[in-house]
């Protein structure tokens, strides 16, 4: 972060909270060179992760729309829901890291898949049987209440 009065490259933090809305972190900064202060705001970047599906068609990155799924394939399993959320959570900063905003639906299912496995192996035969032939997740979860 440059100085905005200098633009010298090296700043440090004198104060660090958290904004009164609470989505956002305030530094403040003092310039290593000129010693002037100044504020920096760091917030969470509102990221649009696309879905892109089989026909190419694309539709927002639904989180509550993935967790019903696993909360379905999990039914009756030793797996709980934080641990259901710590899953997707693990995937969307997975995508956040690789600067991706789009993923394909079945990546997507992969990634879920890859994770399943280490949690519950039941979980996920459910989710593989069933979310290999779809690439909705839907259709997914229709099928899966048939179960
Ligand atoms: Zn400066």
């Amino acid at each position: 972060m440059r100085c905005p009065y200098c633009g010298h490259a090296e700043t440090k933090v004198v104060d660090s909270r958290v904004s009164e809305s609470g989505d956002a972190i305030r530094r403040r900064r003092e310039c290593l060179q000129c010693e002037q202060r100044f504020t920096t705001y760091e917030r969470r970047e509102e990221m649009p992760l696309l879905v892109v599906k089989r026909d190419s068609s694309r539709e927002p990155f639904d989180r509550a729309k993935l967790l019903r799924g696993l909360i379905v394939a999990s039914a009756k399993r030793n797996v709980t829901p934080q641990q259901l959320e710590a899953l997707i959570d693990g995937i969307e900063s997975e995508l956040h890291n690789s600067f991706s905003y789009e993923v394909s639906a079945k990546h997507l299912g992969d990634m879920v898949l890859k994770r399943l496995l280490d949690l519950d192996k039941v979980a996920y035969i459910r989710f593989a049987s069933v979310y290999k032939q779809f690439q909705d997740l839907d259709e997914f979860t229709s099928e899966l209440k048939k179960l």
